[in-house]
């Protein structure tokens, strides 16, 4: 065994130092993507102890392995730490192929990562999905859609690894289709090769919200130098009669995810051209577009000692006085604003003018922050492994204590799609009840918010939220109409 490692550390390592991997040295040359056999094998040979540390986190359904890798050549020194994952949608792939290029460059050249940096990578979170060349895990989940539940290994994974290391930096990557059906009727494709967005929970400091939205800001002249149109990222339709607006405001992402775990939480999103004879035929444009914005979040010393302060500073900010329940996307003014756009026939950008661009988060209802959650004891095995998986401390009642209870009473669930408001599906409709002094059983599982977890036991647990558990596999047995939900708030 001994001898095998050597033998493949000799063969890796060329007489510059250079060490053989199975995609080109220049990101820019990228024609195909990394697969996950390729990536296992180049994890192996890269691994350097106590300076590349590769590890197996977790296993998927079908056994294969979902990585973390770190990087820090600085040991204590490296107090900036930094998590970027990727490929939670298996068919998304470029996000993994520029952080394998990056745990290359790093391995040729250790002086290139900065010594205060503990950079830790997850390049391929559904190595199944990958494989099979499809968004979804083997068992058929989403795993951008499981950071609440957290019913998956590879989001346990993730989550996992995120509250070991408490990074003060968390990147998410995916793909977006530049040429849906939508911008194909009209002759057009989305303008953007390359975009990036902050977290927007309302939960986060305003002042870690702003400090995203400047970095999203600063990277575009980064990006224009290398010749890649770049512009924050949206969702939506073609303009100028879609609405097109900054992605969820919930939690049920990676990006608000490690955001309410309070990290300084992005999400990069390159276009694919898939209706294109080869949509890998710009791969390579793509991949050093992830390259130039993981730079450019890693920083200087200057900004990272800013951030590191700043998130810092949010762990320990206390709860609002209020938890915003119910908000939207909303154009505050009905301001006209120019969206780009890319004529396919003739390669001219268009500037489209819309009112239908909606960047202000509308608070439409709130409610006061509880002293804490209680969850019924008949309800209590069903929330285990959500609590578990979040890692949020809880107590379960020996004796009967007293308290002051508010109940809740889910008035209905709203399954089908907002056209009016333009809101997602399963929006829970509730009622609070007036507050009494109530006796809570033995059984009761108490989730007290002074715990350092206490923006993601909101998330999971008030019963107040216009999206909240209820419409979840599992949880819907309790969205009949009418029906008392088994958490309630202490008041
Ligand atoms: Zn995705």
């Amino acid at each position: 065994m001994k001898a095998l490692a050597a033998l493949i550390l000799f063969t890796a390592l060329g007489s510059a130092g250079e060490i053989s991997a199975p995609f080109p040295r220049e990101p820019r040359a990228f024609r195909a993507t990394v697969s996950y056999g390729e990536m296992a094998a180049f994890l192996d040979r890269v691994a350097k102890p106590g300076f590349i540390t590769v590890a197996e986190e977790a296993r998927t359904a079908e056994g294969r392995k979902i990585f973390l890798v770190r990087l820090n050549r600085g040991g204590a020194k490296a107090r900036f730490r930094v998590l970027f994952y990727a490929q939670q949608h298996g068919d998304e792939v470029a996000g993994k192929d520029a952080q394998l290029t990056l745990i290359r460059e790093v391995a040729e050249h250790p002086e290139r990562l900065p010594e205060d940096v503990d950079l830790y990578l997850m390049p391929m979170l559904n190595p199944d999905g990958a494989e099979a060349h499809r968004r979804v895990t083997a068992t058929g989940a989403d795993l951008n859609r499981d950071h609440l539940l957290l019913a998956q290994p590879e989001t346990q994974a993730l989550h996992r690894v995120a509250r070991r290391v408490r990074p003060h930096l968390a990147v998410d990557s995916h793909e977006f289709g530049r040429d849906g059906e939508a911008y194909a009727q009209r002759g057009w494709e989305a303008w953007p090769l390359i975009t990036m967005d902050a977290a927007n929970h309302p939960l986060i400091p305003g002042y870690l919200k702003a400090a995203g939205l400047a970095a999203v800001a600063a990277a575009a002249p980064l990006q224009a130098k290398a010749g890649h149109a770049y512009q924050r990222y949206s969702v939506g339709g073609p303009p100028p009669e879609e609405e097109i607006r900054p992605s969820t405001s919930e939690v049920d992402d990676g990006r608000n995810g490690m955001g309410t775990l309070g990290a300084l939480s992005f999400i990069i999103e390159s276009g694919v051209r898939h209706r294109a004879s080869n949509p890998q035929a710009d791969l390579g444009e793509r991949v050093e577009g992830y390259r130039i914005l993981y730079r450019h979040l890693i920083g200087t010393p200057a900004w990272r000692a800013r951030i590191r302060a700043l998130t810092e500073r949010a762990r320990r900010e206390p709860l609002p006085a209020f938890i915003a329940t119910n908000t939207f996307w909303g154009n505050v003014g009905g301001r006209v604003h120019r969206v780009k756009v890319r004529e396919v026939a003739t390669g001219r950008t268009l500037e489209v003018p819309t009112p239908n661009v909606m960047r202000d988060l509308v608070v439409k209802g709130s409610v006061p922050t509880p002293r804490a959650y209680a969850i019924a004891p008949e309800a209590a095995a069903r929330f285990l492994p959500v609590l578990t998986a979040q890692g949020i401390v809880y107590r379960t009642l020996a004796s009967p204590e007293r308290a002051q209870v508010e109940a809740v009473r889910l008035l209905r669930l709203e399954e089908p799609y907002d056209p009016l408001y333009q809101r997602y599906k399963d929006r829970q409709i509730v009622e609070r009840q007036p507050a009494v002094e109530a006796l809570l059983p033995v059984g009761t599982l108490l989730v007290n918010l002074d715990q350092d977890l206490a923006r993601r036991a909101i998330q999971v647990l008030e019963p107040c939220l216009l999206y909240g558990l209820y419409a979840y596999p599992g949880f819907r047995a309790w969205a009949a109409p009418g029906a008392g939900l088994p958490v309630s708030r202490v008041l």
